[in-house]
């Protein structure tokens, strides 16, 4: 058996343009195939309607419609989360989640939806709470392998409203690790003759990876930038992100202190609540001093156990406490809706699970 062929979602526009000169066709064919694929609902290269049949059959003798393959799904008996597990061309696995956010109870906000994507397959950060970390790491993904994921979604809420908005690259894996892959995936998705979507709602999450940020300083793309902190001191943040030794928090506010002046955006912290472990008055108090300065948003998240873990999530009137001591001294915190537990969104859980009876049963 062969290499498996290249996903054509890995080729840049320019790289489109190449294929199409080799092929002896016209340029402005590269811009009516990414139409296609990033625009439209079809799932082949012979449904492409305006494309001639032998260009059609070229396309598909040298590359892949889709990077993925859905392996398993689970919809949450709320129907708001839908969480998938799919494989890539060399048998990998990995997730990707659809969260939909209905119109709140008072009628206002509208409806959204929002993808979170993997950009490893598992990862090498090994966060002490996160089922993906306990997988260790086998490989970046490819520009393509990212995209998918949020195609994959595009295509069915154009069919199961409402359509994805937002894509936060959040899922399995450190996205700035795999920096060049994670952005080519951003420029095609915000590019509108690809995607199209709003670069202001691409959201990459970082556990601190310092070099990925002064990149983001100097890159034109202008995505939001989330911050997994969980910890607001150098003691406790090392014993739940091993990243903290190497890039500790002083050296990391200072960071982030210069990528707001150099960029004037808000940066978002993630801040995952762990019951009796940084979920205390003192803790949220020396959080509030931490981030004095920096016009940011602390988004808490109740924990999703994991089964081989030994967190718990902490309890609401704990979560509401950390909460008003955050809101009182005037930072803007909100607290993330629980979404899928009865579906194991926590990132890498479903993966697990799926390798583990697929073993059983092997
Ligand atoms: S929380 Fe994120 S950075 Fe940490 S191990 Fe899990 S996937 Fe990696």
């Amino acid at each position: 058996m062969g290499e498996p062929l290249r996903p054509i979602t890995d080729l840049s526009l320019d790289e489109l343009r190449a294929v199409m000169r080799d092929l002896g066709q016209a340029e402005y064919r590269a811009e009516q195939v990414a139409g296609w694929v990033y625009r439209s609902t079809v799932t082949s290269f012979a449904e492409m309607s305006n494309i001639p049949k032998a260009l059609r059959e070229a396309l598909a003798e040298r590359f892949r419609y889709h990077a993925l393959e859905e392996r398993a799904a689970l919809l949450s008996t709320d129907a708001e989360t839908r969480k998938l597990v799919l494989s890539l061309p060399d048998g990998e696995l990995i997730e990707s989640v659809l969260m939909r956010y209905p119109q709140r109870p008072d009628g206002t906000g509208s409806e959204r939806a929002t993808v979170c994507v993997s950009t490893q397959v598992g990862c090498p950060v090994k966060c002490a709470f996160c089922a993906t970390g306990l997988m260790g790491f086998s490989r970046n993904l490819s520009a393509g392998e990212i995209l998918d994921q949020a195609l994959y979604f595009l295509r069915w809420t154009r069919e199961h409203p409402p359509i994805v908005r937002n894509v936060v690259f959040m899922g399995m894996g450190e996205p700035l690790l795999n920096y060049d892959a994670t952005m080519s995936a951003v420029d095609r998705l915000v590019d509108t003759r690809c995607a199209g979507m709003g670069v202001h709602r691409m959201t990459v999450s970082t556990s601190g990876w310092l070099p990925g940020i002064e990149r983001l300083i100097e890159d034109s793309l202008a995505v939001r930038l989330a911050v997994s902190l969980h910890a607001p001191n150098d003691e406790l943040r090392t014993s739940l992100v091993p990243l903290n030794r190497r890039f500790p928090i002083p050296q990391l506010m200072e960071t982030l202190h210069r990528y707001q002046r150099a960029t004037g955006r808000r940066v978002t912290f993630e801040y995952t609540l762990l019951d009796g472990v940084n979920d205390s008055p003192a803790l949220a108090r020396e959080l509030v001093s931490l981030l004095k300065g920096l016009d940011s948003h602390v988004n808490l998240i109740p924990m999703n156990p994991v089964s081989d873990l030994p967190f718990q999530p902490s309890p609401w009137p704990v979560v509401d406490e950390f909460h008003r001591i955050l809101r009182d001294a005037g930072v803007i915190c909100t607290v993330r809706r629980e979404m899928g537990r009865d579906i194991k969104a926590a990132c890498g859980q479903l993966r697990s699970e799926l390798q583990k009876r697929e073993r059983k049963s092997a």
